[in-house]
């Protein structure tokens, strides 16, 4: 906690011009523009050889990836904190909390290219939290960040920043760590880094699935998750799961969530991704990725990278 503080004195003083830190390096704040909300975008000292005007284009991106997927920018006043890493390449050490009308920081490698920021999912899973309720008890962390890991592909690709082709091969390619092992005792009593991440999408995912099946295509998880920030569900606010579950399922009309959970929350279930892929008609050759268009699920497969 007392960390955190520490960088929203730093963001705070960094907004104003005559107390930024006199470090020459040091890249001056910036808004950025998303969703019909503006975002404060921060820099802490030191040096980034890629433009300002580059690495604002990168937030921006994700920002808009987050905003298309909801329909808005999530929350009416987030911040973003850049903090440069000396003599370092990449993006890394991603966080966002729900203090101080929501608030990301993340660092970016001095060395960093743009090819790297055009391949980077971490700003864009990072703001996807913000349009997420914090969600009571620790045991359902995993439903947090399997949400923000299955949705961050396919907001990116609603915006066309990747290929679709790209969603569903990385798809294919990671999901399966999703998948329970021996010992795993369901997704609220398995805490490894695998179930957290991508035991928590592949619930996203099969979630989604379901919700296209119960209702002919007519809606998804897209839909139900926009009824969630309707709601007021953001991560400025603390919700019990069951209530995140219940918003969503009114929206689309079932008990696919509910259901859901509590066949997965408690002990380990078995999922044919290899079955779900076929039906979806995802097929992966050597790395490349063709579809099905004949494939029982293709209609529901297009639906869900859809620009809506
Ligand atoms: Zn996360």
């Amino acid at each position: 906690m007392p960390r955190v503080q520490a960088y929203l004195l730093i963001a705070a003083g960094a907004l104003t011009p005559f107390t930024l830190p006199a470090a020459d390096e040091t890249l001056p704040a910036a808004q950025i523009r998303s969703g019909g909300y503006t975002i404060v975008v921060t820099f802490a000292p030191g040096k980034i050889n890629l433009p300002r005007s580059t690495v604002l284009a990168w937030i921006s991106s994700a920002a808009d990836a987050v905003s298309a997927y909801f329909g808005r920018f999530p929350v009416s006043h987030a911040r973003i904190f850049v903090r440069p890493a000396a003599g370092r390449s990449g993006i890394f050490n991603g966080t966002t909390y729900g203090h101080e009308g929501g608030f990301t920081r993340i660092s970016i490698g001095e060395l960093t290219g743009q090819h790297e920021l055009d391949n980077d999912w971490m700003m864009t899973h990072e703001l996807l939290h913000l349009a997420f309720p914090d969600i009571a008890g620790d045991e359902h962390h995993w439903i947090e960040e399997g949400m923000a890991t299955y949705m961050e592909p396919i907001a990116r690709a609603q915006i066309g920043a990747i290929r679709i082709e790209r969603v569903w091969g990385d798809m294919a390619r990671y999901m399966p760590q999703g998948l329970p092992e021996d010992g795993d005792q369901g997704l609220d009593h398995t805490d490894s880094w695998r179930s957290t991440y991508w035991g928590g999408a592949l619930f996203w995912l099969v979630a989604d699935v379901q919700i296209r099946q119960h209702t002919n295509n007519r809606k998804g998880l897209q839909d139900a998750m926009r009824a969630i920030l309707a709601a007021g569900g953001n991560i400025l606010e603390e919700w019990p799961i069951e209530h995140v579950l219940e918003v969503g399922d009114r929206a689309t009309g079932g008990r696919v969530l509910r259901d859901l959970y509590n066949r997965m929350k408690a002990k380990p279930v078995q999922t044919d991704l290899n079955d779900l892929w076929r039906k979806l008609g995802i097929q992966v050759n050597s790395g490349v990725v063709t579809f099905d268009e004949k494939a029982p699920l293709a209609n529901i497969r297009r639906a869900i990278t859809a620009r809506r």
